[in-house]
């Protein structure tokens, strides 16, 4: 008989992930066994542990890789061997794979935003893009518009420095810093991504306002706790497309249930069960 998969997610205030239900249903349904283990720096007993210190504890444990999550996925490069070249493009990682000896990070968000973008937003203009957010979440959607073929990604964030990196950055030439009002950056633009934490449970608001929205415009939001935020709500109200952060969700987990375990994790049976 195969021994336990050990996985988890290193990060703080993560009681509500759903990832533990997400890879252990889904290894489940193909017949082996994975425990997923929330190891929550911000809760006892796993509280005055370092990043550092947890990473090790796990790798030692023999887990095959853990995910990682706010405030971590910068501050964990440094404590790898080796990055995908994905991961050192996005400047984020959010999966970690032990094997052989060695500690490999990667960045699944990227990917399960663009899945996302395509099963909600498929076909939809992307010449020029309005993205607020340059932060983890930020990295990570804009790496996928290089990817889906966005001409022009336009990045807000009051943080100046960090639209600066990400622009920096990013491959493809493709993003600059916002140099107008937003109003103005949206009045050109075809569609908005929402990479900030506005919305979410806990951050109630608007990421931009509400009368800057029109119909023909598209609008993703990384938030899927809830679902529906006040922006997509707004945005459906007047006709928008609108694409949910839950498939992002979703699609991140699957790939990185995939490096964990070697083993493809069933994409519809993941959403199904989100
Ligand atoms: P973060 O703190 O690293 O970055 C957020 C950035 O937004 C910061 O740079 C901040 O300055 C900027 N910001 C705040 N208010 C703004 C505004 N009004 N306009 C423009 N920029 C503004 O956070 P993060 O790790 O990137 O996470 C952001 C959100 O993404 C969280 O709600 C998180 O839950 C979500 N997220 C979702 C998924 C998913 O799978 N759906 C994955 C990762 C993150």
């Amino acid at each position: 008989a195969r021994g336990v998969i050990l996985t988890g997610l290193i990060g703080m205030d993560i009681q509500g992930s759903r990832s533990p239900e997400m890879h252990e249903a889904e290894a489940a349904a193909q017949g082996f066994a994975l425990r997923y283990r929330l190891l929550d720096l911000a809760q006892p007993p796993e509280q005055d542990a370092d990043l550092a210190q947890t990473l090790e504890m796990v790798r030692a444990a023999g887990f095959a890789g853990v995910n990682v999550t706010h405030p971590f996925k910068q501050r964990v490069m440094a404590l790898l061997d080796e990055l995908s070249d994905e991961a050192r493009a996005i400047g984020a990682v959010n999966t970690v794979v032990f094997r052989d000896g060695r500690s490999t990070g990667h960045n699944t968000d990227s990917y399960g935003f663009a899945e996302g973008f395509e099963r909600q937003l498929g076909g939809v203009a992307l010449d020029r893009v309005v993205q607020v957010g340059a932060g983890g979440a930020g990295a990570a959607t804009a790496m996928a518009m290089v990817k889906l073929g966005c001409r022009e990604l336009v990045i807000v964030d009051p943080q100046a420095t960090r639209a600066a990196d990400l622009v920096a950055r990013l491959p493809g030439g493709i993003a600059r810093a916002a140099t107008r009002p937003v109003a103005a950056e949206i009045a050109d633009a075809q569609g908005i991504i929402n990479a900030t934490p506005i919305g979410m449970e806990g951050h109630p608001g608007v990421p931009v306002d509400a009368a800057l929205l029109r119909p023909d415009l598209w609008v993703a939001d990384v938030v899927y706790f809830p679902l529906e935020t006040a922006l997509l709500a707004a945005a459906r109200a007047i006709g928008c497309r609108t694409a949910h952060g839950g498939d992002m969700a979703v699609f991140q987990a699957a790939r990185a249930f995939d490096l964990f375990t070697g083993h493809p994790a069933n994409r519809e049976r993941m959403a199904a069960r989100f």
